[in-house]
């Protein structure tokens, strides 16, 4: 028998940006049905590398970044535990002078944003972060930090289930139509009528845009990632290259997380598997820079399905072709950190129709609408 649901907003994807919309509009007292195929937070959000990072975003991500940095010290107040949240700061390295260089124009670019970043000589590497190798210098954010995505993403949709929200996992949405009121969602055995709908499904929410005749060119993308087993500590910070190639993390227990490489897609473009050259040429890259990390045992590797946009900026806003549908995906690799800024102003744009902070980058208008909408997901 099909169940029936008449709420005042429904969210496709229980990932961490679904959930922390979810937890905010029960905030401001409105009924949510939380909507996943899997797992809330079993995608990106909870397997990801937990970089909590402000540092190396373009400027016009730093308002929703430092919305967000405001929010990750509260977790243990909003979601019940504190998600092995860390303030380490974030060093980023530069292997050569150019890369310093850049280093030198993003600190000067991003000023009036007061990340506090602090430009750092070799020598000085060395002494407070106990970092030599074939490295010239680095910039360090001391604000930024660390956590563990497994925790935060799915105690996000459990504090959104127990302020009210109706969280619906293993229920995959497989249509969604305009209707005079609002929308009709269909999703195996239960049938979804709501005012407002947010399109929070990661990697797979370009079907949902496409419907709606809003083509966007995202891409899956898969980052794979290696943990060691524990080390005596010798990382007190989360560590990243300029211009890419490696990152790490030393967890309180001991283990190091390092990221850097892609993975292979499987025949299902949901899954993808670590490629173990890709996982060897991390570790080899890690080990050049970290001591201890030579005789480490890597003791897990895994990868995730990331939504990334051509021009790294996510898509965040209104429908420009369907009132009531609000998007919020394409974070490209960076969405864990900002995420929890994105559901407060995702309960924002619901309520009042508006936000606070300043999303204009990040319309869906900024690609080419379709000409016609692709009723492709009624069938999906
Ligand atoms: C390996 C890896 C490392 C990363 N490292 C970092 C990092 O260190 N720092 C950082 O800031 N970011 C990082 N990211 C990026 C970050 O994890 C993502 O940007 C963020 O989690 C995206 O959240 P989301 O809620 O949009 O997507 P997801 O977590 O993917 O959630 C989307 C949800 O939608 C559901 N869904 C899809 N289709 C449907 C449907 N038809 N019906 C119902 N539900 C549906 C999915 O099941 C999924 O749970 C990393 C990503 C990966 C993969």
């Amino acid at each position: 028998m099909t169940r029936r649901i008449d709420c005042d907003v429904a969210i496709i994807g229980g990932g961490l940006v679904g959930s922390s919309a979810a937890l905010a509009l029960r905030g401001m007292g409105l009924s949510v049905t939380l909507l996943d195929k899997g797992f809330c937070g079993a995608q990106a959000s909870g397997v990801n590398y937990g970089g909590v990072r402000r540092q190396g975003r373009p400027p016009e991500q730093l308002p929703l970044s430092q919305r967000a940095h405001a929010i990750w010290p509260q977790l243990a107040r909003l979601i019940g535990i504190d998600g092995e949240f860390l303030r380490s700061g974030h060093l980023k390295l530069a292997r050569s002078a150019a890369d310093m260089a850049s280093l030198e124009r993003y600190a000067a670019e991003v000023a009036p944003f007061a990340l506090d970043l602090e430009l750092i000589g070799h020598n000085q590497l060395r002494e407070r972060f106990g970092i030599a190798g074939g490295v010239i210098g680095g910039s360090f954010c001391p604000g930024d930090g660390h956590a563990n995505p497994r925790l935060v993403a799915t105690a996000f949709a459990g504090a959104a289930r127990r302020a009210g929200a109706e969280v619906l996992e293993n229920t995959k949405v497989t249509g969604v139509t305009r209707t005079f009121e609002g929308f009709a969602l269909e999703a195996g055995d239960v049938a979804v009528k709501a005012r407002t709908v947010i399109n929070s499904a990661g990697a797979w929410a370009d079907n949902f845009a496409r419907a709606f005749g809003e083509p966007v060119p995202l891409e899956r993308t898969y980052p794979s990632m290696v943990v060691t087993e524990p080390l005596d500590p010798f990382l007190g910070v989360n560590v990243g290259i300029e211009g890419g190639g490696i990152y790490a993390r030393q967890v309180t227990r001991g283990n190091v997380v390092v990221g850097g490489e892609r993975a292979a897609p499987l025949d299902d473009p949901d899954y993808s598997r670590p490629r173990s050259d890709g996982v060897l040429a991390i570790m080899q890259r890690a080990s050049e820079l970290f001591g201890p990390l030579r005789h480490a045992q890597a003791i897990r590797f895994w990868s995730g399905t990331e939504a990334t946009m051509p021009d790294r900026n996510p898509v965040i806003g209104p429908s420009a072709t369907t009132p009531g549908l609000i998007h919020a995906f394409g974070f490209s690799g960076a969405g864990f950190q900002i995420a929890p800024g994105v559901g407060e102003v995702l309960a924002e744009l619901v309520r009042d129709g508006r936000t606070s902070t300043p999303i204009d980058a990040f319309a869906i208008t900024r690609f080419p609408p379709a000409s016609q909408p692709d009723d492709a997901l009624s069938s999906r």
